[in-house]
């Protein structure tokens, strides 16, 4: 035993808390009481004072003292996830081990093997984490792979990282933004999966503040706006229904939450629709507290129904058929007399915990053998996910994974009556690759209810499903398009690989006999820069032109003598059509060109440099906006705004590339925007938009489209401004004109 563990075993023995951190940890103790089933007072001092001791001397970036961060990831371990007191000892010293002195064997041997297993797994989760090579992917397996372990360890990173968002504002900002993506990408689709629905919002809602401040301030101020309003007309919805809950002797009470910042932002930009029209910010939500059953929710919703009358295609009963990470809830959507829309869900307090805390709360609620089963049904799910690492597929495994999680469920049967749980517009091809790979192979068509339909055909909740499979082997590649699960993508991607690999094959063949006749002898390293110069991002790629006679061979036979003998290639021998139908394949950074110029406007890094840059046109970013910059491979820069989709994209998989730029004082250039317009149709609107803009506001339009339909306008305006104030002055002075309900930025 070193002298080291025996100071720890003396201090921990021996110290008196100062007291004030006696009463951060005797409140810490009192909310474990409140929350906890089972709570080891001793275990969580002792695991507190060690987290004080090991940590003392050391800040975050806030400059506050460092074991108020383990403190504070402790507190939603226990408030707002609800786990065991084992987890809560093991948060409290979740970074000894790697920022401190105290050694592994030291927990071991003062807190026992769970805890220290615990912390272990945290450690090595934040050695990934830390490793800037490592592409998120692989992260992201990494995290599952720890999950297969102890999910617990998972549930307490979720935590650390919780906490990390939460005082983002103190990191600098290209640190903010990795972190912020890396949450909005890796963490927040996994909190989804573990249905841990009030930490998936905030992890989004704090990614999207770091990314799109602008954007997010906007939301939220129109939600603030929105507040009286919103909560008279929940009241006044709920009058009728809560008078019958009352006389029928009901507990219960009511919540009318809007949904959360993001998932309006993602709402507006998917359905391309303005704050106003997104008509479900909220639904009501009655809860019925204990010992309310399942039953008493049937009849809350026949109170419901007594006084409104309900969309029927819009009612869902999660309560027989829970979802795959254990959501009930009874939902429906029902018409007042004004004609509005409201949804309303209904479920007991029971139901509604899991609904927040998803998967945390059967460690609350769910005993023994339930448990357990739950358990390793999850676990279950993270090693089929892990059953097929091809390390290339990772990044493609991820999308997927983000796909499956954000889409809808829907629930068919087998021939035998087993109940199958697929996302949205799934399709039989999916439906028999859940079933078994090769029956997905081997399809021919499908039955559903009884009928032959095409394989192709999107199923719906409830229709029986029957796969008719011949002798032969029969993938369509084709089907990449009509498939949405995990496993039909990643065996119909591995098949077209594998055809892409034949086709190069033979163009590389095609190549080699050319080439010999033509007398040519090229290294593959020199090639591979050919490829290169004629916008191929391999030689692979070139091959595969070649091979399915996109690409002329004879005119690489030109470019490869001209580079010989010249050392470089004449544009006229590798031909027009040829370069402009490489560009089209691979939409190589060259679509993004604008005019661009050199860096008088940008202060890059903080200092001014010439280097040659342009703006993205994915995004056109005027100055005001928050931008960064991103080195092309030709090395000069693209700008982006931070909230561009393609920014999230770049961040994600080339990180290193990122440089952090602002705008200088004095651009004086004008800049392309874009602004719907939307408002009722009437005669001369458009000539009034015009007038006010090109001569009251003084400022340049470009183009002016606008369709009206049944008394209805929308229109979109390009205009050119000089920053953002600009923008938004003629946004404001527009939102002023006669029957115009609604103005905006449009990407
Ligand atoms: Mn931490």
């Amino acid at each position: 035993m070193s002298t080291e563990n025996l100071n720890i075993k003396e201090d921990l023995d021996s110290v008196q808390l100062a007291p004030a951190q006696q009463v951060e940890l005797n409140n810490l103790l009192n909310e474990c009481h409140e929350y906890l089933q089972h709570c080891d007072d001793e275990l969580i001092t002792k695991a507190f004072t060690l987290s004080f001791l090991s940590h003392q001397g050391n800040a975050r970036a806030s400059g506050e003292p460092y074991y108020l961060h383990p403190l504070e990831v402790t507190r939603i371990v226990v408030k707002e996830i609800g786990m065991d007191d084992v987890s809560v000892a093991a948060a409290l010293l979740h970074d000894t081990v790697e920022d401190t002195e105290v050694s592994l064997e030291d927990i071991r041997r003062e807190f026992g093997d769970v805890v220290a297993h615990l912390i272990d797994g945290m450690t090595k989760i934040s050695g990934v984490f830390k490793n800037k090579g490592v592409k998120q992917a692989e992260t992201f397996m990494k995290l599952l792979l720890s999950m297969a372990d102890d999910l617990r360890v998972v549930l307490i990173k979720f935590a650390d990282r919780l906490h990390n968002m939460r005082t983002i504002q103190h990191l600098p900002r290209k640190k903010q933004l990795n972190i912020a993506t890396e949450t909005m990408e890796l963490f927040a689709p996994l909190a989804h999966r573990f249905g841990i629905y009030n930490i998936k919002s905030e992890f989004e809602d704090l990614s999207f503040k770091t990314l799109d401040p602008t954007g997010y301030k906007f939301i939220a101020r129109k939600l603030r706006e929105k507040k009286d309003a919103r909560e008279a007309f929940i009241s006044k919805f709920m009058e009728p229904v809560e008078e019958q809950l009352e006389s029928s002797g009901f507990r219960f009470t009511i919540k009318g939450r809007p949904k959360h910042i993001y998932s309006i932002y993602r709402k507006m930009t998917r359905q391309q629709k303005p704050f106003e029209e997104i008509y479900d910010l909220f639904a009501i939500r009655i809860i019925l507290l204990d010992p309310h059953t399942k039953e008493d929710c049937w009849r809350v919703y026949s109170f419901i129904t007594d006084s409104y009358t309900p969309i029927p295609e819009r009612f869902r009963d999660f309560i027989s058929v829970p979802k795959a990470n254990g959501y009930q809830s009874l939902h429906t959507t029902v018409i007042t007399n004004t004609g509005q829309k409201v949804e309303v869900q209904i479920r007991t307090e029971q139901m509604d915990e899991i609904a927040e805390k998803g998967f945390a709360a059967h460690w609350r609620y769910k005993e023994g053998a339930k448990k357990e089963e739950d358990i390793n049904r999850f676990v279950d799910w993270v090693r089929d996910v892990l059953d097929n690492p091809r390390p290339d597929a990772a990044v493609e495994f991820v999308e997927d994974f983000q796909l499956n999680l954000y889409t809808d469920e829907i629930y068919v049967f087998s021939p035998k009556g087993e109940l199958i749980t697929l996302p949205k517009g799934a399709t039989p091809i999916d439906f028999a690759f859940e079933i078994h790979s090769e029956i997905g192979e081997r399809a021919l068509a499908a039955k559903v209810n009884g009928k032959i339909v095409p394989l192709r055909q999107k199923l719906k909740s409830g229709d029986q499903v029957e796969i008719i499979t011949g002798k032969q082997f029969n993938l369509n590649p084709d089907w990449i398009n009509d498939v949405v699960t995990h496993k039909a993508r990643a065996r119909l991607r591995q098949f077209i690989k594998q055809k892409e690999r034949k086709v190069s094959d033979q163009g590389r063949e095609i190549w080699a006999r050319k080439a010999e006749r033509a007398g040519i002898e090229l290294p593959d390293q020199e090639l591979a820069k050919i490829a290169n110069k004629l916008k191929y991002p391999s030689t692979q790629k070139l091959f595969f032109d070649i091979g399915s006679g996109v690409f002329d061979v004879g005119k690489l036979v030109k470019a490869v003598k001209s580079y010989v003998s010249k050392g470089r290639i004449d544009e006229a021998e590798t031909g027009e059509d040829a370069v402009s139908s490489a560009t089209d394949h691979y939409q190589i950074a060259h679509d993004l060109k604008n005019t661009g110029g050199t860096s008088e406007g940008l202060i890059l890094n903080g200092e001014l440099t010439d280097v040659r840059y342009s703006y993205a046109r994915c995004c056109n970013p005027i100055p005001g906006d928050d931008i960064i910059g991103f080195i092309s491979r030709e090395g000069d820069i693209k700008i982006h705004r931070v909230s561009c989709k393609n920014t999230r994209h770049l961040i994600k998989t080339d990180g290193e590339r990122i440089v952090d730029i602002s705008w200088a004082r004095n651009i004086g250039s004008q800049f392309m925007a874009a602004i719907r317009v939307v408002g009722e149709d009437r005669v001369g609107l458009v000539s009034d938009l015009s007038s006010l803009i090109s001569k009251t506001l003084k400022t340049n339009m470009k183009s002016v489209n606008v369709t009206s339909d049944s008394g209805m306008f929308e229109g979109t305006l390009i205009i050119m401004v000089e920053d953002i104030k600009h923008l938004d002055k003629v946004i404001s002075r527009l939102q002023k004109v006669e029957g115009i309900k609604e103005v905006y930025r449009y990407e």
